[in-house]
């Protein structure tokens, strides 16, 4: 009785220059990241196919998803000189369309139609909003604007404007010719940032083709708040992006943002990372700062199912360092976590009324099977489940017993490195429910996961119904 539960809250690390080399995944992987992030916002097609190949050849037998970020309309200044330049307090900056060179006093913007939107008293954040602006004035194709936050700004800095500005809907012309590599590649998720209603999620689903990957919407905008029970309808997860947000919003509604994100999303069995800045001082530092390991902690108090790293294993110095601090703040915020309430939180937090009578019945069993293993203190839940469908509807509760999922799937098994609290493993596909159970629960006794008089709870479906449900529940000592 009593399996040993390992870490329940799973890690996402973002891959740039600092961690696509083979030996640095290898690393990473070994101190515990479970889904690897790879922005599409920079480089060429080419460049990510390198790197999405690396992680999988890294990975090799152990379950690591892929995780494609397309950037939406993504818009940037053109270059400052090679050593920036100064923005300072006060000082009154030009807006224009285009991407010639930009000076502290001029910046050229290279997305048509976005300065357009701009308003007087409107705020513009330059590089992931370190510097702010606000705008003194407007005419068709350009503004002026009063630095109101100022800095150094270099290369070539994002500018966030307000999300009525991006008078484009997602995903762009630019994120389907992307979205084309990633299903090359066979990514096990891709997500779409700006997403503002369900609509662009099912756009984005539709354009993934007959088998899509997991298609997750990066929660960032206003709009994307507003809009969440419905763009939980169609998404299967979403990312509480914390940069973007707070700039849209006030900062500090952020956290709020995110409890409400993070609750609704368990309600709804969908998975929720919580994004950027966690261990931001780690992208130079060897230890985090007290306050990042506090919002660490807190987002796993909050239940959330992934925290993600993004410039820390990109761009910083010492990225497998930051994946095992991670994991350590993770693993001690879990011993303090009581996870034992979240099912009866979640009677108040049913899904959207009207679900189709499948997931009603895979709610209803998930609930019995989450209440059966308390009530038998069981060594493990098990799901045999094709899509991981089941293995997420048990999540939900966030139950204090192992939850360990077989599946014939490949991709299934990756992309549930994703799920709180989920180990999964290669089955084989069965025709009928009695087999499936047996031999899931074999499989996991050879692989070591169960041993002899293990009490478990079985959750299993139909292998042919044409609208799969979870519709059996087991309980059965293992001999
Ligand atoms: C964010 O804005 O928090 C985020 C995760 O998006 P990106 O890193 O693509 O800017």
């Amino acid at each position: 009785m009593g399996r040993n539960v390992g870490r329940r809250t799973k890690i996402v690390a973002t891959i740039g220059p600092a961690s696509s080399s083979p030996s640095v995944l290898d690393e990473l992987i070994d101190a515990g990241m479970d889904v690897a992030r790879v922005g599409l916002a920079h480089g060429t097609p080419e460049q990510h196919a390198t790197v999405i190949r690396s992680i999988r050849g890294a990975a090799a037998e152990r379950s690591v998803a892929i995780l494609a970020d397309l950037p939406g309309p993504k818009i940037r200044t053109g270059p400052f000189p090679p050593e920036g330049a100064e923005m300072c307090n006060g000082e009154t900056v030009k807006l224009v369309a285009g991407d010639g060179p930009s000076t502290a006093v001029q910046l050229e913007v290279d997305f048509p139609g976005a300065l357009d939107a701009l308003t007087a008293g409107s705020t513009v954040g330059l590089g992931d909003g370190a510097m702010v602006l606000e705008v003194e004035d407007c005419w068709s194709g350009g503004a002026t604007a009063t630095v109101v936050r100022g800095g150094v700004a270099r290369g070539r800095p994002g500018l966030q404007v307000p999300s009525q500005a991006l008078a484009v809907s997602v995903p762009t012309k630019a994120d389907l010719r992307l979205l084309e590599g990633c299903l090359a590649e066979g990514v096990d998720m891709v997500a779409m940032s700006f997403v503002r209603n369900a609509e662009e999620v099912c756009a984005l689903v539709e354009a993934a083709g007959s088998d899509p990957p997991m298609v997750l919407a990066k929660v960032e905008t206003a709009e994307a708040v507003e809009e969440l029970d419905s763009i939980l309808a169609v998404a299967d997860g979403v990312m509480v992006a914390r940069g973007d947000l707070g700039i849209r919003l006030p900062l500090e509604d952020v956290p709020h943002v995110q409890k409400h994100i993070i609750r609704t999303s368990i309600a709804a069995g969908r998975p929720v990372i919580t994004a950027t800045q966690m261990l931001e001082s780690m992208v130079t530092a060897p230890t985090p700062t007290r306050a990042e390991v506090s919002d660490v902690a807190n987002a796993v108090f909050d239940g959330t199912d992934a925290v993600m790293l993004s410039a820390e294993t990109a761009v910083g110095v010492d990225p497998a360092n930051v994946v095992r601090t991670m994991a350590r703040v993770v693993e001690r915020a879990e011993r303090e976590a009581d996870y034992t309430q979240w099912g009866g939180k979640l009677g108040k937090l049913r899904r959207q009324a009207q679900v189709p009578t499948p997931l009603r019945i895979t709610d209803a069993v998930s609930h019995a099977a989450w209440q059966a293993a308390a009530s038998v203190d069981a060594a493990a839940i098990v799901c045999c489940s094709r899509s991981g469908g089941t293995a997420r509807a048990i999540a939900r509760f966030r139950p204090v017993a192992p939850v360990l999922t077989v599946s014939p799937s490949p991709r299934t098994v990756r992309q549930l490195a994703l799920t709180w609290g989920v180990e999964a493993f290669m089955g084989t596909t069965h025709d009928n429910t009695d087999e499936i159970v047996w031999y899931a629960v074999e499989s996991l006794v050879k692989q070591g996961a169960l041993t002899s008089d293990d009490v478990v709870v079985i959750l299993a479906g139909d292998p042919h119904d044409p609208e799969p449900a979870t519709d059996v529940l087991r309980i059965v000592r293992v001999r």
